[in-house]
């Protein structure tokens, strides 16, 4: 089978296609011949080293497939069932191996690639609006990278739970996917000088109830001064780079904010949370509620492409690589 490889730590181009083994299933293991892999920003802090990788490795977490081989004492699932994964290595790849306890269904009226589109992406934006910060009625939010891919789920999950969402965004087309996903308001945040007082301005300088920021070290300042009293700044990743360490001293100033730094791998530990987050998330998806944007598809020997892309933040919504 073609898959991607990474064999040491680098820029894209270290993303080789290769001839690999076609995998076998073991005990609890199930075998499926890959339609969609999903490309997410995590990929890219695994390929530079950010988070430390044992190598060689098949790239990405992410896809969704048809299964055709069970290993020993897999139950409750058959050969041609669709499924898809969130936490997979080796899903840059014609084929894979899934350990069942990760793999979740996928309901009839999602396709293979709103599986992908909306399961990593689409948990992260569920757990952060239900679990992290309960967005309740009336609150105004504020949503950093409006446009990419857990971007315009977590404005129209919050948008849904009755939330006025300030986005941010750096692109006049991603303003208006921005606003397509419910925002309310949205700043360019690439061309403002004191972001935090462009977010207050559309709150009366009272601040936002959370801030959900995906951006890191160039927003987390602003994060932090656009927040209301008691406020929640919700970090959850780095785009633009780690957020340097921070006294804590600053959150009291701030007015008495909160401070967490969810990943979802925390949010969806047992089989059964994980199904459970998911079927609520494609649930949506069927019925129309939520919309799952592919932005970009790439052929496998583009996997390079498709990094340099969403790093140069030239991309919007959900990144599939097709094998
Ligand atoms: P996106 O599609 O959101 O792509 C990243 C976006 O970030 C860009 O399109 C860009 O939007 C914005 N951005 C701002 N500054 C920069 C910069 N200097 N370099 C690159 N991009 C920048 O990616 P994903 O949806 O895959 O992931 C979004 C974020 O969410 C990532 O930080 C990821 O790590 C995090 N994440 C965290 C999870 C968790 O459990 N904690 C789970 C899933 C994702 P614009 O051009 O509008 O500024």
């Amino acid at each position: 089978m073609r898959a991607v490889q990474v064999t040491k730590a680098g820029g894209p181009d270290v993303l080789e296609v290769v001839d690999l083994q076609d995998p076998t299933p073991g005990p609890g293991e199930v075998l499926v011949d890959v339609a969609a892999a999903g490309i997410n920003y995590i990929d890219t802090y695994q390929r530079e080293g950010i988070y430390p990788m044992e190598t060689p490795y098949v790239a990405g977490l992410e896809g969704s497939g048809k299964v055709t081989a069970l290993g020993e004492g897999v139950h409750g699932v058959s050969v041609g069932d669709r499924i898809a994964w969130a936490e997979t290595f080796g899903s840059y790849a014609q084929k894979i191996v899934v350990p069942w306890e990760k793999a979740v269904p996928v309901p009839d009226g999602v396709d293979d690639e709103q599986a992908v589109g909306a399961l990593l992406q689409g948990m992260t934006a569920h757990f952060l609006v239900n679990d992290t910060y309960p967005v309740q009625r009336g609150d105004t939010v504020l949503v950093h990278a409006a446009a990419g891919g857990v971007g315009l789920l977590l404005v129209q999950l919050a948008a849904a739970k009755g939330a006025r969402v300030i986005a941010t965004v750096s692109t006049p087309e991603k303003e208006e996917l921005a606003r397509g996903a419910g925002a309310a308001e949205v700043i360019r945040y690439t061309e403002v000088d004191d972001l935090a007082a462009a977010v207050r301005a559309f709150t009366d300088d009272e601040g936002v109830a959370a801030a959900f920021d995906s951006v890191g070290k160039t927003t987390f300042d602003a994060s932090l001064a656009s927040l209301r009293r008691r406020g929640m700044l919700v970090l959850f990743g780095a785009a633009s780079g780690p957020v340097p360490p921070v006294d804590p001293q600053r959150l009291n100033s701030a007015g008495s904010v909160f401070l967490t730094r969810p990943k979802l791998f925390d949010f969806v530990i047992t089989t059964g949370e994980l199904r459970d987050r998911a079927a609520g998330v494609y649930a949506a998806v069927a019925d129309g509620t939520l919309d799952v944007r592919i932005g970009h598809r790439y052929p496998l020997d583009q996997a390079r492409n498709a990094h340099e892309d969403l790093q140069a933040r030239r991309t919007t919504g959900k990144l599939i690589l097709t094998p």
